[in-house]
């Protein structure tokens, strides 16, 4: 059956404000469900984009527009002060979301700060950081998230290890071509993976001579009918400036015949006949820095 999974990541103030409510009317407007990743801790972005005033990143700040995606204040938020509290400020917002039938994730306690430094942290930090975020979106929400996935897909096999000890039924924290069980100092883990297949916008601008013109013609030509489509769209961007060009592209979608579902309902469909796997920090297209790639054992 043709599917495109649907990953919404939020990793903002804005993002969540702004963006989520947008995106839940697009969605619901279709009759489509995806799963939202919250991050419900400081926001702190800000920060990333000054750590990140690089060459390249500026490159890709230009290429993306930044400032227009995120808004101003993103550039100063969290620079000088501890940003504002997701979660604290739109706990509504995260539960009309659950209300309306679309799948609940944990992203992040502070997204910043996770994909900055959480491989490099202790283990015991790294710990830390997930039960303070999970323990902020499960008393939103009311239960537990069934799944999770690493800001920036920053994982490591040790982060894998350690999330395992949390109640997740699958993740989904690496870039990829399928399913699979990640295989850990010779283990077997009980969590499933879903890798995400295909690029994010920000991305995919700029390259090989993608611009917001022809953007969907470019994700539509990655499809492949025959396998499983996993796509991340942000809150910020296609909550936000792309709104009007994400729906025009589900539109599409649906009309070639796609079924767009959260990865939750591939996690039940593939749970007994996934393969096992393994993931490497590799540089990768678009990105600034490694992420985990999904491997061959
Ligand atoms: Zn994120």
């Amino acid at each position: 059956m043709k599917t495109i999974a649907l990953r919404i990541d939020v990793d903002t103030y804005r993002g969540t404000g702004r963006g989520v409510p947008a995106l839940c009317r697009i969605l619901a407007a279709r009759g489509v469900k995806g799963t939202f990743y919250f991050s419900v801790g400081p926001d702190n972005m800000g920060r990333h984009l000054w750590r990140l005033l690089k060459p390249s990143f500026l490159w890709k700040m230009l290429r993306t527009d930044a400032a227009g995606l995120y808004g101003p204040e993103i550039i100063l938020m969290g620079t000088a002060w501890p940003g504002p509290k997701i979660g604290k400020r739109f706990g509504s917002v995260i539960r009309a979301v659950k209300e309306a039938g679309h799948e609940i994730g944990f992203h992040a306690w502070d997204h910043h700060k996770a994909q900055a430094r959480l491989m490099a942290m202790t283990t015991g930090a790294m710990v830390q950081e997930i039960e303070q975020g999970l323990a902020v979106l499960t008393g939103i929400t009311g239960e537990l998230p069934a799944t999770s996935a690493a800001p920036g897909w920053r994982a490591n096999d040790r982060l894998l290890e350690i999330k395992s000890n949390f109640p997740f039924r699958y993740n989904s924290d690496c870039r990829g071509n399928h399913p699979f069980y990640p295989v850990v100092n010779g283990k077997k883990l009980e969590q499933l993976q879903i890798p995400v297949t295909l690029p994010t916008y920000d991305e995919a601008l700029g390259r090989d001579g993608v611009s917001d013109r022809n953007y969907n013609d470019f994700q539509i030509s990655l499809l492949k009918p025959d396998a499983l489509n996993v796509l991340t769209i942000h809150a910020e961007a296609e909550g936000g400036r792309c709104s009007a060009m994400f729906e025009e592209y589900l539109d599409r979608v649906l009309k070639l015949g796609y079924r767009v579902v959260p990865l939750g309902v591939i996690a039940e469909e593939v749970r007994d006949s996934a393969p096992e796997g393994r993931i490497e920090l590799c540089g990768f297209p678009g990105r600034e820095g490694e992420l985990a790639v999904q491997k061959e054992l």
